[in-house]
């Protein structure tokens, strides 16, 4: 039996995986799902291939799948990426306050 057919979205609307604003129930499907490990891995395959282009781009990802947002497989595929992207926005945020507090004492 292959694993898709145990899938407990199987016969679910799939729109609600690909909406924003239905994400929580994705999710809900995916908590009580007994192949998630198995749909997690296939979408990671896929979505690891050259041919869907730039691969790193996190706006390539689409979607709930086996349990994950599309930005949280982004970050299992690329930690070293999202860890630099991260420190970046804790730095510009930094930058940001201490302009503030800046323009505040000069006012
Ligand atoms: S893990 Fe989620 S998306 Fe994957 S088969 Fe199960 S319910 Fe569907």
């Amino acid at each position: 039996m292959e694993w898709r057919d145990q899938a407990v979205c199987n016969g679910a609307d799939t729109e609600i995986f690909f909406d924003n604003h239905r994400r929580k129930l994705a999710l809900s499907y995916c908590k009580v799902c007994p192949v998630t490990a198995e749909c997690l891995q296939a979408a990671m395959a896929e979505e690891d291939t050259p041919d869907i282009g730039s691969h790193r781009n996190r706006g390539l990802r689409n979607g709930v799948r086996g349990g994950l947002l599309a930005e949280q497989r982004w970050v299992l595929a690329y930690p070293e990426e999202s860890a630099v992207i991260k420190a970046r926005e804790v730095i510009k945020n930094r930058a940001r306050r201490e302009r503030e507090r800046l323009e505040r004492m000069s006012a």
